[in-house]
């Protein structure tokens, strides 16, 4: 199952094979700036998995961990595709509203639930943070075995 997607103006695509992984939402004030939204929806993967035409550029920021994150976009329209907590990208985080087809994707997860916008109302059966894991890179990693 080939799994596509881009930003909104198309000059950077991506591919991958399938299964996907389970993907969570963080409620935090940092993914509400960068949704430019009430909160952030990721899938964490492998970056070796993504066949990427044209060219993200990226930023960095500092993680709640106190460690750098690179936030990756295009260029062209600014929309975000995906973070890494390095600059040679290997665990990513890759945004869900920028696959082509998001349908049937919920979030198992939700991080800085303590942060949400009110009159969200999460899944009971989903795994709820009021903060985030402690160790957020093998609690995604344990995510990507499961896809
Ligand atoms: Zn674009
Ligand atoms: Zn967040």
């Amino acid at each position: 199952m080939t799994i596509a997607g881009g930003c909104q103006c198309g000059a950077v695509r991506y591919r991958f094979q399938g299964p996907i992984a389970p993907a969570y939402a963080c409620h935090c004030g940092e993914c509400k700036k960068q949704s430019a939204s009430a909160f952030s929806m990721a899938v964490p993967m492998r970056y070796s998995q993504l066949t990427v035409q044209g060219d993200a550029a990226s930023f960095e920021t500092v993680a709640h961990s106190g460690k750098a994150k690179h936030n990756y976009f295009c260029g062209q329209c600014g929309t975000r595709l995906w973070h890494s907590p390095t600059n040679t990208p290997d665990a990513i985080a890759l945004k869900v509203g920028t696959l082509d087809n998001p349908s049937g994707i919920a979030p198992s997860g939700h991080l800085w639930v303590s942060k949400k916008q009110p009159g969200f109302q999460l899944d009971p059966a989903s795994e709820q943070h009021q903060t985030q894991p402690d160790d957020l890179v093998r609690w995604r990693a344990d995510l990507v075995r499961m896809a």
